[in-house]
C-alpha cells in the first residue's frame, strides 16, 4: 500500500481535517504520482458540503493534480519515474461503451466513470484526490504536460482548462463568431483566455466592478458589468454562443435575449438548485439551453499541449493547507483571482 497523508471532510458541516489513508501499490498499468500542486475548484466546495447530494466520506477532493511519477507498474509504456504528469477530474471508466470508445469517458454510457474522488474505484473502494501527497492511477487516465509551462500554474488546467475548452470547440469558438463568458472566477477566467486565443470576439459578464480592468488584460474584447439594471438590451441578438460559469443560481433570461436565432447558451456551472428557464426565452428564436460536463482523455491531452503551444496557464493564488477553509470561503464569495492552488509542501510531516 502506498501511505497518504492529506486533508479529508467527514461530513457536510466539518471542514478540512489531516487524515492518513491508503493508495494501492500499482498494477502492472499504473502510476504512481507524488503530487506537488493542487487547485481548488468550487466543485470541491460543492461536494465536499453535500451540495449535489451525492457526497461519500471520508472525501479528499482535488482534481487539478500535478506531480512526479515517481514508480511505475511492469507494463506502463506512456511514462517513466521522474516524469512530471498529471490527473483532471476522473481515473478510469468502462472503456468499451460507445461514449468511452469516442475518447468521452466522462459521458461512459454505464455510467461507470470512476472520478478522482468522491467515488468509487472498480474494487468499491473510495477513491481520494490531490489534497494529499500520492495518488496511484491508471497510466491511460494520466496526461503529459508540456515542459514549458509553469507547474503551479498549470495545475487548474486539469478541471477549470478542459471544462471551458471543450464546450468552446465543440460550439465552434473561433474568428467571426461573438462568444460570451459568464462569470470571471476560475473556469470563466480560462474560458475567457481560451475563447481569445481561438480568435473570437469574446464578451466578459461580470457582476464585480473589481473585475472588469482584470477581464481586458485576459483577453476580453468587452466586458458587461451585470450588476445594474438594463445591461442585456443594447447587445441584445449578437452572440453566437455563450458559456455560463457561473457556480451559484442566477437569472439566466437575459443570456436567451443576447443570442442569435438557432444559438446556445451552454452551462458549465453546477450550482445546487435548479436553473429556471422560461419557455418563451427559448421558444422565441429557437434557442438552446444545453450543458458540458470536463472533457475526455483525449481532449485534454490536447487542450494541455494547445496551453503548451500558446503559453497558457492559470493565473493563480498560492495557498497552504492550513488555510483551505479561508480559501473556500473566498472562492464561495467570488473573491479569488483566479485560481487558489494547494502546495503539497505544506502538508507538513
Ligand atoms: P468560482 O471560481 O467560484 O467562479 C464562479 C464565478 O461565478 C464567480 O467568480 C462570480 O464571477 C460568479 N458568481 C458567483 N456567485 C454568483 C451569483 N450569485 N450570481 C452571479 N454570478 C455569480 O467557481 P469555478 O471553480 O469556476 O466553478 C464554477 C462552477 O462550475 C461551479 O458550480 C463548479 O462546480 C462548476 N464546474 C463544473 C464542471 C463541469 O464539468 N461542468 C467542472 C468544474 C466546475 P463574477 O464575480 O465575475 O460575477
Ligand atoms: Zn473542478
Amino acid at each position: 500500500m502506498i501511505s497518504t497523508k492529506g486533508y479529508a471532510v467527514q461530513s457536510a458541516t466539518t471542514p478540512p481535517a489531516p487524515f492518513s489513508y491508503d493508495h494501492r501499490e500499482p498494477g502492472p498499468h499504473d502510476v504512481v504520482l507524488d503530487i506537488q500542486f493542487c487547485g481548488i475548484c468550487h466543485s470541491d466546495i460543492h461536494q465536499a458540503r453535500n451540495e449535489w447530494g451525492n457526497a461519500l466520506y471520508p472525501m479528499v477532493p482535488g482534481h487539478e493534480i500535478v506531480g512526479t511519477v515517481s514508480r511505475v507498474g511492469t507494463a506502463v509504456s506512456k511514462f517513466q519515474v521522474g516524469d512530471v504528469a498529471a490527473v483532471g477530474c476522473m481515473v478510469d471508466s468502462c472503456r468499451e461503451c460507445a461514449s468511452c470508445r469516442a475518447g468521452q469517458e466522462q459521458y461512459c454510457d454505464r455510467g461507470a466513470t470512476i472520478f478522482t474522488y468522491n467515488s468509487q474505484d472498480k474494487s468499491g473502494k473510495l477513491t481520494f484526490g490531490g489534497y494529499g501527497n500520492h495518488i496511484t492511477l491508471d497510466e491511460k487516465f494520466t496526461l503529459h504536460v508540456p515542459a514549458n509551462l509553469d507547474l503551479a500554474a498549470t495545475a487548474p488546467l486539469l478541471c477549470a482548462g478542459i471544462t471551458t475548452y471543450s464546450p468552446l470547440r465543440h460550439w465552434g469558438a473561433g474568428p467571426g463568431k461573438k462568444i460570451g463568458i459568464v462569470g470571471l472566477g476560475g473556469l470563466g477566467h480560462m474560458a475567457l483566455k481560451f475563447s481569445h486565443a481561438f480568435g473570437a470576439h469574446t464578451v466578459q459578464f461580470t457582476t464585480s466592478a473589481s473585475k472588469v480592468e482584470d477581464a481586458k488584460r485576459l483577453g476580453a474584447d468587452e466586458v458587461i458589468l451585470t450588476s445594474g439594471s438594463d445591461w442585456a438590451a443594447p447587445h441584445a441578438g449578437t452572440f453566437d454562443f455563450i458559456l455560463d460559469c457561473v457556480s451559484a443560481l442566477h437569472d439566466v433570461a437575459p443570456y436567451f435575449t443576447l443570442l442569435k436565432r438557432d444559438s446556445t447558451l451552454c452551462t458549465v456551472g453546477l450550482p445546487e438548485h435548479p436553473v429556471e428557464i422560461p419557455a418563451f426565452s427559448v421558444a422565441i428564436g429557437r434557442k438552446s439551453f444545453a450543458g458540458s460536463a470536463i472533457g475526455g482523455i483525449a481532449e485534454t491531452q490536447e487542450m494541455l499541449d494547445f496551453c503548451g503551444k500558446h503559453n497558457i496557464v492559470s493565473d493563480i493564488e498560492m495557498t497552504s493547507f492550513d488555510k483551505i477553509e479561508e480559501a473556500w470561503e473566498r472562492v464561495v464569495k467570488g473573491q479569488v483571482k483566479y485560481r487558489f492552488v494547494l502546495d503539497l509542501a505544506t502538508l507538513g510531516s
